[in-house]
């Protein structure tokens, strides 16, 4: 693959610099809200398309000769408010039916782990990070 980067500043230093490196099959919209809109069989594949995006990073990561310290890394998706904890769980669901490795924590196990409470989370494994400095 070829490629240019035309760069009016200096490399990295937009908001590139400063985010948290997470690589996540989810992203700001729920896949059960994104059906609403695609149909449930398009939302399929681009799941299956996120997630082999992961591997593909993850491959490609450990091929390159620049070190980009990629690792997995697992992460919870928390219910903000009561009203969420309903469609926290119907995304769960649809993850699981997709075969995704998801567990879906309640309140009381929340609290025991963490040292915040929620009404409800979605536990993913195997997501992924870059620039991973051991922290
Ligand atoms: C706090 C924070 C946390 C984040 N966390 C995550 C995360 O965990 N995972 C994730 O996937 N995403 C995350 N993001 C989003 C992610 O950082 C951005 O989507 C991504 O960095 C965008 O990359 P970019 O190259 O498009 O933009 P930028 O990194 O902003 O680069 C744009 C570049 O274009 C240059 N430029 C502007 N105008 C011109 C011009 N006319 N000619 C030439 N060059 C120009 C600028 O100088 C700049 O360097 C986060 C963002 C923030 C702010």
């Amino acid at each position: 693959m070829k490629v240019a980067v035309i760069e009016k500043g200096r490399i990295g230093s937009g908001s590139t610099s400063s985010n948290t490196a997470l690589i996540q099959y989810s992203g700001e919209k729920m896949f059960t809200n994104l059906i609403n809109s695609f149909g449930k069989e398009y939302i399929s594949r681009h799941l299956q398309l996120l997630r082999e995006a992961i591997n593909e990073i993850e491959a490609t990561s450990m091929a390159a000769a620049i070190p980009s310290e990629f690792s997995r890394r697992d992460s919870l998706y928390s219910a903000s408010c009561s009203e969420d904890v309903e469609t926290l769980k119907k995304e769960y669901e649809f993850l699981k039916q997709q075969g995704l490795n998801v567990d879906f924590l309640l309140k009381e196990e929340i609290e025991e782990r963490y040292p915040f409470s929620r009404g409800a989370a979605i536990y993913s494994y195997g997501d992924g990070e870059l620039n991973w400095t051991g922290r």
